[in-house]
């Protein structure tokens, strides 16, 4: 009988040490960056003036910027960065699935993706709003699509609220990527795209000539650096570096650089309260 209770409180014991090592895992983002010098972040390779993949290859944007001012702060330099083209849908499995080590990519927090993952931030702030065709001058805002076209891209913040609030009133068609929406406005077969208003912004800077912003957000984004749920350590080291990236005027200074010759207005940082 003793023997038994003994075994018994042994296994107990064995347990607790395994659920304790779960609750903060060995591979760490902070150990693994530490131990590495090498990190994987997923970023969009096709959103000029947050992160895009130029033709000779490199990467630039405020969404590049922010990744590469993080790793920095975990000790990891750009040159030891590989970078992951992370669809919108694919965001929480690039995470889960360990592809990733971070996920930089105008990723808004919700509290149905801190289900699956979680975040460090807000970096920035932001809205949905539309993009039409500069002679759309009839399109003032979502309530006026009625009958039309809609594109946004699928697993988004975006096409979630369209589908909640005006799936009667707009036919909404979903592609992968933000460009293949911008294509098919400019082809005349979608009437409008919607997603966040920086984003959009980007997509005017292209083609001034023949797109616009409505200008008339109707929700608020917040975006976080994704990483796993579960690693408190990283989720708080992440939120350091966004927090001295804000406070050192590196923050200012990248969105003047690429998201200002859009036109743009800077919104005032966030606090960071994600940490
Ligand atoms: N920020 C929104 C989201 O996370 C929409 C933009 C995006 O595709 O990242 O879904």
């Amino acid at each position: 009988m003793r023997g038994r209770a003994l075994l018994l409180a042994g296994l107990m014991l064995v347990t607790a040490a395994a659920c304790s090592q779960e609750a903060v895992p060995s591979d760490s983002l902070v150990a693994r960056a530490v131990g590495s010098n090498k990190l994987t972040i997923g970023i969009r390779f096709d959103q000029p003036g947050l992160s895009q993949r130029t033709v000779d290859g490199r990467y630039v944007g405020f969404d590049v910027d922010v990744a590469k001012y993080v790793a920095a702060e975990l000790g990891v330099d750009a040159d030891h960065i590989t970078w992951h083209d992370s669809r919108p849908s694919a965001r929480e499995t690039d995470i889960t699935s360990g592809i990733t080590d971070l996920i930089v990519a105008t990723y808004s927090i919700t509290d149905k993706r801190k289900q699956l993952v979680a975040f460090a931030g807000p970096y920035f702030d932001t809205g949905q709003d539309l993009l039409v065709r500069l002679r759309s001058t009839d399109i003032t805002g979502p309530e006026n699509l009625n009958g039309r076209k809609l594109c946004a891209v699928g697993g988004t913040t975006s096409a979630e609220q369209v589908r909640d609030k005006f799936a009667q009133a707009v036919q909404l068609v979903e592609y992968p990527r933000y460009q293949d929406c911008v294509t098919a406005l400019l082809a005349g077969q979608v009437d409008a795209v919607t997603t966040d208003d920086v984003i959009l912004a980007g997509y005017v800077a292209q083609n001034p000539e023949l797109l616009r912003v409505v200008g008339k957000p109707f929700s608020a984004e917040k975006y976080g650096v994704g990483l796993r749920k579960g690693d408190g350590e990283g989720r708080a080291a992440v939120a350091r570096a966004i927090q001295k990236m804000i406070t050192s005027g590196e923050w200012l200074e990248s969105l003047n650089r690429n998201i200002g010759p859009s036109g743009y207005r800077i919104p005032p940082p966030p606090q960071v309260t994600e940490q």
